[in-house]
């Protein structure tokens, strides 16, 4: 590898064009290139046919194109494809494929760890190392399309029609990247999704809802998991700065008066935390007066988690107060736990920089310990 080469992959197309016009090319192979490198997935500049021999011998001497590198992949008893990515420094990232019939959802990592601490994620358990680079991002794409290219049958063709932000990381906190990547993802010369099928799920950073707003139409979910702040504040603990109230004035004003955008509230099922009736009606008034879906996630359990899944009655019960009340309700179903790649178990590896891996690691043995004791 040849470190001072610049990695195509890191630019959306107003990079692209800013990049090759320096050059003294015409703008319009910012495009050519897009659609090679993206539409067509190719990564040889020698195939890329429509373009000038002068002008391919000058990207195959100075530019590369590069996704992290595949270190393993898992696959599940229901079709669920895990791949650990490499990001440099002992560093891992996990990629997560869910197929379905008629649709294939990728589930894309944004940052290194995460920084946000929620108490019942696992990614939160590794602390955080640094933010995702835009080919980094949109490298996950590329390269599990390309190998559900190769493990794809006629019988069984493995296509991605949805991408969630939903891997490790909070997404809005490495904001530029990520709107980068997303416009790849939505350019007709990149990958083409529309803006239902792109979507950024955020713990809730209320500006970075206001500046995505400003670049990008693709749906947005919010964590919310929780009907008030009390509450909140003990699972998602960026609720103390950035609270409820507010949160959903930035969702409002990113759906738009025309409804331009869309908007899911997720809420993790946590047996006996957030689950009883009384937080259903809760919920049902905060969400009043807003246009937006519901999606029950049952808890994802986790080694060293201090939490449990809700049982099915009470998810069914939950779901049945939201359903009467016209919110439009769905319960995610558990994809994928047997390789621990269900919402929530991401953890890749994280050479984390702010100790709460250690701390975490000395809890969970001292409470096992206790746990011992007890027996
Ligand atoms: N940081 C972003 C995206 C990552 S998590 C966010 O917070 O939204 C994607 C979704 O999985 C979030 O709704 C998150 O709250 C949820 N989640 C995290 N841990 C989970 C677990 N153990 N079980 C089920 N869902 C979990």
């Amino acid at each position: 590898m040849n470190p001072e080469k610049i990695n195509l992959l890191d630019f959306d197309e107003a990079g692209l064009k800013a990049l090759f016009v320096g050059w003294g090319e015409k703008s319009f192979r910012a495009v050519q290139l897009i659609r090679w490198m993206h539409q067509r997935g190719e990564d040889n500049f020698q195939a890329m046919t429509d373009l000038s021999n002068a002008f391919r011998l000058r990207l195959s001497n100075e530019c590369e194109i590069k996704p992290p590198p595949i270190s393993e992949e898992s696959v599940s008893v229901d079709g669920t494809r895990k791949w650990l990515l490499g990001v440099g420094g002992g560093s891992y990232i996990e990629t997560v494929f869910i197929p379905e019939p008629g649709r294939g959802t990728l589930c894309i990592s944004s940052q290194v760890g995460c920084a946000l601490n929620c108490t019942f994620c696992s990614t939160a358990t590794q602390g955080f190392n640094r933010n995702l680079s835009t080919a980094e991002i949109i490298g996950q794409l590329w390269l599990a399309r390309r190998r559900l290219k190769e493990v794809s049958t006629e019988e069984d063709p493995l296509v991605i029609t949805n991408i969630v932000m939903m891997g490790m990381g909070e997404p809005l906190l490495n904001l530029e990247a990520v709107t980068k990547a997303l416009s790849l993802m939505r350019a007709d010369e990149g990958y083409a999704l529309p803006r239902r099928r792109v979507t950024v799920s955020t713990s809730g950073v209320a500006p970075a809802i206001y500046e995505l707003a400003k670049n990008s139409d693709v749906s947005l979910a919010l964590s919310l998991h929780a009907p008030t702040n009390e509450l909140r504040s003990t699972l998602v603990p960026i609720n103390k700065k950035y609270p409820i109230e507010i949160l959903l004035e930035a969702c409002r004003e990113y759906i738009g008066e025309h409804k331009s955008r869309h908007v899911t509230m997720e809420y993790v099922m946590l047996r006996g935390i957030n689950d009883s009736p009384v937080h259903a009606r809760q919920l049902v008034r905060v969400l009043g007066n807003i246009s937006c879906k519901v999606n029950l996630i049952p808890f994802n359990p986790f080694p060293g988690a201090v939490y449990e899944r809700s049982t099915p009655e009470s998810i069914q019960a939950f779901h049945h107060i939201l359903a009467k009340a016209k919110l439009f309700t769905t319960t995610r179903k558990t994809r994928g736990d047997d390789i621990d790649a269900a919402c929530g178990q991401l953890v890749g590896k994280v050479l984390d920089r702010t100790k709460r891996h250690e701390r975490f690691l000395e809890r969970t043995s001292q409470s096992l310990k206790v746990g011992n004791q007890g027996n």
